[in-house]
């Protein structure tokens, strides 16, 4: 039997602002689409949270045996600078300042992105579609929309018509806004303005001369809005009504509120069950930003490269800090939380290294199966990841009283106690144990035991200048030396 027929999953639905109790369409299926990157530039770490959370949850999706499809996919034209239809694409603004083609730039910051979340070790999605790759299906959406009579077209550009939509469906559902506000709160039109009214959006946009992305359509040369691509995708790969669709919180209004008005006026059903919306990343208590200065890459903190962080963080180290934090909570980057999280990640995987070895007795003093619930419980209750991880250490403080003699475990309860750390720190919460190989461990590990004894041998001689040296000097270096009864051990910071 599947593991998701035990469990009482909640999610937090956006739509209805509630936590909700999770029943796919498709009983054992999930269909799951997020918005991807727009590929004009290196990949944001607040970007790499968003994804990193949805991977967390496509990873507890499938430990608990749904067959899951997920769809990620890739903005590689026809998301403009502003967001109200105005300003250049994205992607041609940088491949004119580089002057490059367009798709060298799609390319390059693709593989940026895949090499990025790589070392972050996501796993990849099942779908990953190209906006350019799927020009028909949008075209073959706006015709639709336009037979139903809502949306019209002038000079060869498509746009949706809000207000008549607004008639019989709500525009604003997912975000919490009211159309007429909106109206009473926007600026009017101009003259030279298109459109019937500011909110209406385009579906497909008129290609001037000099705009090189541009694709031939019933309305002439041009290129399809941004909302239309996500539209287009998730109905071609998930269906008209799919399970998850997911995004950063800051894609909620327009972008999602916009989908979900292009997939009621094209199918007249609504597009997605749940919505879930993932929370930003700050940096040192302010919001990220390139122009500020107060910004960070990825490759800056794995390179130590930066001005921001006083060490090296590794990629696992970093993951783990985001897991810290729930996926809808805003979550502050900065030395002392990453210094913190180090600390935190190199306990667990001493534990989870010691456990192997650990000594097994008659009866446990620590109630696995109980403790195993409680992890599922947290998990279950929205993802709640910072819940899961406090069990975690849980478990790492029994490791080590069972280590010190102090508790037993019995043989069943160690192999159960195992199973399920691994399960829920190498494949849900998808960290990655990055101590040392096994053959630099032997090494480190012959090294250290000569330095022990040296130290042994001094003190032994009452030599204390020279112990107290070798133990200082390690200190410096992040090592510990721990004196107990069964001799001198060792960890690493
Ligand atoms: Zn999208």
């Amino acid at each position: 039997m599947q593991l998701y027929k035990d469990q009482n999953l909640r999610v937090h639905n956006s739509l209805s602002g509630k936590k909700e109790l999770f029943q796919p369409i498709n009983e054992g299926h999930i269909g799951m689409y997020v918005c991807g990157p727009t590929v004009y530039s290196n990949v944001h770490l607040g970007n790499c949270r968003t994804f990193m959370s949805f991977d967390m949850i496509f990873r507890y999706f499938k430990h608990l045996g749904f067959k899951v499809r997920y769809v990620r996919n890739i903005t590689d034209a026809g998301h403009l600078e502003n967001d109200a239809d105005e300003g250049e694409d994205k992607i041609a603004k940088k491949a004119k300042l580089e002057q490059i083609e367009p798709m060298e730039v799609v390319q390059r910051y693709t593989v940026d992105f895949h090499n990025t979340l790589q070392k972050f070790n996501l796993l990849p999605p099942s779908i990953e579609p190209t906006a350019t790759g799927h020009i028909i299906e949008q075209i073959e959406i706006i015709k639709d929309i336009l037979e139903k009579g809502l949306a019209y077209e002038v000079n060869g550009s498509v746009y949706f018509d809000v207000v008549k939509f607004n008639e019989d469906h709500e525009y604003g559902k997912l975000s919490g806004r009211k159309l007429e506000d909106m109206i009473a709160n926007t600026r009017e039109l101009t003259a030279q303005d298109e459109k019937k009214n500011p909110q209406d959006f385009a579906l497909w946009k008129k290609a001037e001369p000099q705009h090189i992305m541009r694709w031939p359509s019933p309305w002439g040369d041009g290129f399809p809005g941004w909302h239309l691509e996500c539209t287009a995708m998730s109905t071609k790969y998930l269906g008209e009504t799919f399970d998850i669709h997911g995004g950063g919180m800051d894609l909620k209004f327009p972008h999602h509120e916009c989908e979900i008005a292009q997939a009621e006026a094209s199918t007249g059903k609504s597009p997605v069950k749940y919505w879930m919306h993932a929370n930003m990343l700050t940096l040192n208590g302010k919001k990220m930003s390139k122009s500020t200065g107060n910004n960070i890459y990825p490759s800056e903190i794995f390179s130590g490269d930066n001005n921001i962080l006083s060490k090296i963080y590794s990629p696992a180290v970093v993951r783990f800090f985001m897991m810290q934090a729930h996926y809808t909570s805003i979550l502050d980057l900065s030395d002392e939380a990453l210094l913190a999280s180090e600390k935190g990640y190199h306990r667990l995987m001493e534990a989870m290294t010691s456990l192997k070895d650990l000594k097994t007795g008659a009866t446990s003093d620590f109630d696995v199966a109980a403790w195993k619930q409680k992890c599922y419980d947290a998990m279950n209750d929205d993802f709640n990841t910072p819940i899961l991880i406090a069990n975690l250490f849980d478990a790492v403080k029994h490791i080590n009283l069972i280590k010190d003699d102090q508790e037993t475990i019995s043989s069943e309860d160690k192999e159960l106690l195992e199973m399920t750390l691994n399960a829920f720190v190498y494949d849900v919460l998808g960290i990655e144990n990055q101590a040392l190989t096994k053959d630099d461990s032997k090494a480190l590990t012959g090294v250290m035991e000569l330095l022990i004894q040296i130290r042994n041998d001094a003190r032994a001689n009452k030599d204390f200048a020279t112990s107290d040296k070798i133990r200082d000097e390690l200190t410096a270096l992040g090592i510990q030396l721990k004196d107990g009864k069964d001799g001198t051990s060792f960890s690493i910071n």
